[in-house]
């Protein structure tokens, strides 16, 4: 008689209905939701797993429908793995709100925002749902987690990190990723950084550029931080190519404010994102639409520009800029104008 020998039992993750072994690289569809006229809605995720153990890593992109160079650099982060075997498990998600994504909105079809939505909850609204559903298939078998984001319409954001720095390991983890300016950004309720927060996750958000643009620089600078901080974990040989960033060029800002608008009119800009901005300094002129009445918009304090409008038309009290301060801010312009020439990825 034939006796069949006990096969080894493979170890794997399961992700909605889908099982992805170790060694394995495959693509899936998350369902996450039915529509009233029968549409069912799927999130894209790709799965890649090395041999060995490691680390459990999440990049996510678009949870603002419109952010677009999160889903450019995660198209580039695979490419450069293609070669390479990783340790551990990547799992990346291009687009988390695949509604805003189809119809180029940041909102969900209710204009909730999805990241005041996490954790979510199961029985909860169509946001509530896709949170609690990506939380529990993605963040929750994670140990690390990189969400991607840019500014929002009309708004060009500097490459940065928001990190809550109170937090040891997120604090190293957003150094590694290597951007000059990293923001200590307190958790907000319903975030995705929160919800993995208390998942014991450590999460960074990087941003940069503005909605609805792919930014080359900001895009390479992503790519190159995402890998680095592959490197770090463990999931990447420290060795390969660029090994550690030089974290000494890494500044976190001592706080942020935002400049707005003292007028209603139009605008001419008289800074560029990264630059420096000295107490009291002209950043922009309002005027009517006659050129009359001409009003400067002015910083509060020294700092550099991290965030600034793209759009010249502003009504009183509109964002115009946002503004980071630091010990040196001299030492951080020159970090960043570094940084920007030899944005090569890696
Ligand atoms: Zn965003």
């Amino acid at each position: 008689m034939k006796t069949e020998t006990p096969k080894k039992k493979r170890l794997y993750i399961k992700i909605g209905n889908e099982k992805f072994y170790g060694g394995e690289s495959k693509k899936s569809m998350l369902e996450i939701a039915s529509l009233y006229d029968f549409t069912k809605l799927y999130i894209p995720i790709e799965v890649i797993r090395g041999t060995k153990s490691g680390s459990t890593l999440f990049i996510s992109a678009a949870i603002h429908g419109d952010e677009l160079n999160g889903v450019e650099i995660i198209k580039r982060v695979l490419q450069k793995l293609k070669s390479r075997t990783i340790r551990g498990t990547l799992i990346v998600v291009p687009v988390v709100n695949i509604f805003g994504f189809n119809t180029r909105s940041r909102y969900l079809p209710d204009r909730r925002d999805l990241n005041r939505c996490f954790p979510g909850n199961a029985k909860g609204s169509l946001g509530a749902r896709l949170a609690h559903i990506f939380m529990k298939e993605i963040v929750s078998k994670c140990s690390h987690g990189i969400d991607l984001h840019t500014g929002s319409i009309h708004l060009n954001n500097l490459p940065q990190i928001r990190a809550c720095l109170d937090h040891p390991e997120t604090d190293e983890l957003a150094r590694f990723f290597g951007v000059p300016v990293v923001i200590d950004s307190k958790l907000r309720d319903g975030s995705l950084r929160e919800a993995g927060r208390k998942r014991k996750v450590t999460t960074l958000l990087y941003e940069g550029g503005e909605a609805l643009r792919f930014d080359e620089n900001v895009i390479r600078v992503g790519v190159r931080g995402c890998l680095s901080v592959m490197r770090q974990i463990g999931m990447l040989p420290k060795s390969e190519n660029k090994p550690v960033p030089n974290t000494k060029k890494v500044y976190v800002a001592k706080g942020d404010y935002w400049v707005r608008a003292p007028h209603s009119g139009s605008c001419r800009f008289l800074k560029k994102i990264g630059d420096e901005a000295a107490r009291g300094e002209a950043i922009a002129i309002i005027s009517d639409l006659f050129g009359s009445h001409a009003v400067n918009v002015t910083t509060e304090s020294d700092g550099i520009i991290v965030g600034l409008r793209t759009l010249p038309l502003v009504n009183r009290g509109d964002a115009m800029a946002h503004i980071a301060t630091f010990t040196d801010r001299k030492k951080v312009k020159r970090a960043i104008a570094l940084d920007t020439t030899d944005s090569t990825e890696d």
